[in-house]
């Protein structure tokens, strides 16, 4: 057995109680795929990974259209979240395409409506770490005084030749160098690190997942890999040019890949949220309830005392 240090144990000593997640969608475009590195985006990406997040599309450019369309939004999210949260606050989080790529006034009128929100505990903003110049590192430590602040980076692999079939789109450097001016700034970053990528061995995983564990990162998100319809990479593997991990298979890797971080790391996921409708392969991440079943096997929460 494998023990983890668990989201809901942490948010519950950090914060008093279970934060739910309230997924937006900022408007944002993406440099892999506006043209400014790539066009095609990474070769899984279908779209930013925000199909369950609720769009903030302001009237106009000044701070109470912005907060007219945030409250919108929150509605629309708490709404869909309903089922399984009782819980007064939550986590803002800008999930789509990549959330610090924009103007930074729009970047400011933004993320001043979030922490301006009463329900809003934390702002957590998916990026990438080549998004992320001086005056966007300084809006963002402004932001973290008023309501704390996570940033969450896309690095997927330490390996540089799976980084370059990936089309991740910047070297290792400008993570270390994002990840060490995040850290002045005094940002608490999630890592995301995804489990099946072509060609990694179950070493090369746990050494991406070691790397991580001595980045400074605070937090990680351990996704299986998704192959999804109109992707690159559903043609790649269409043509047979890989396969897609077995349950087993995850589960065992997984729990080697928790074993080598830090105790006190939290580990913010454990599977992966993808889109059914498109998912092609593997299809059995979409019982959620068997994979859950599957990993509580192997897998448990270490409660904050250190005692399960
Ligand atoms: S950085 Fe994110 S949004 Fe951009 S192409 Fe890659 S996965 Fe898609």
């Amino acid at each position: 057995m494998v023990y983890y240090r668990d989201l809901p144990s942490y948010l519950i000593e950090t914060f008093g109680e279970k934060l739910y997640k309230l997924s937006f969608d900022g408007g944002f475009s993406c440099p892999n795929r506006d043209g400014a590195i790539g066009t095609r985006g990474c070769i899984f990406c279908a779209g930013g990974s925000g199909d369950f997040a609720e769009p903030v599309r302001p009237a106009a450019q000044t701070q109470e259209a912005y907060e007219a369309a945030l409250n919108a939004a929150v509605e629309r999210a708490k709404r869909r979240v309903a089922k399984k949260s009782s819980c007064e606050r939550y986590i803002f989080y800008f999930q789509s395409f990549t959330g610090t790529y924009g103007d930074i006034n729009k970047l400011r009128l933004l993320y001043t409506a979030a922490v301006s929100h009463p329900v809003c505990a934390v702002l957590s903003v998916a990026t990438r770490p080549d998004c992320l110049p001086e005056e966007v590192l300084s809006l963002l430590s402004e932001l973290n005084r008023v309501k704390p602040v996570w940033i969450e980076l896309g690095l997927q692999t330490l390996k540089e030749e799976t980084a370059a079939y990936i089309r991740r789109g910047y070297p290792l450097s400008i993570f270390e160098d994002a990840m060490a001016r995040l850290k002045t700034a005094g940002i608490p970053v999630i890592v995301h690190q995804i489990l099946g990528l072509p060609g990694e061995s179950k070493e090369d995983m746990m050494e991406t997942s070691r790397y991580i564990g001595k980045s400074g990162a605070s937090g990680i998100k351990l996704q299986l890999l998704h192959v999804l319809s109109g992707t690159d990479l559903a043609t790649d593997y269409e043509n047979g040019l890989f396969k897609t991990l077995s349950l087993e298979q995850y589960i065992d890797i997984l729990s080697a890949c928790v074993s080598v971080l830090p105790d006190d790391m939290v580990i913010h996921r454990l599977t992966g949220d993808g889109s059914k409708d498109k998912l092609l392969a593997p299809l059995w991440s979409a019982d959620k309830k068997r994979v859950l079943g599957a990993i509580q096997q192997v897998l448990l929460p270490k409660r904050p005392a250190g005692k399960v």
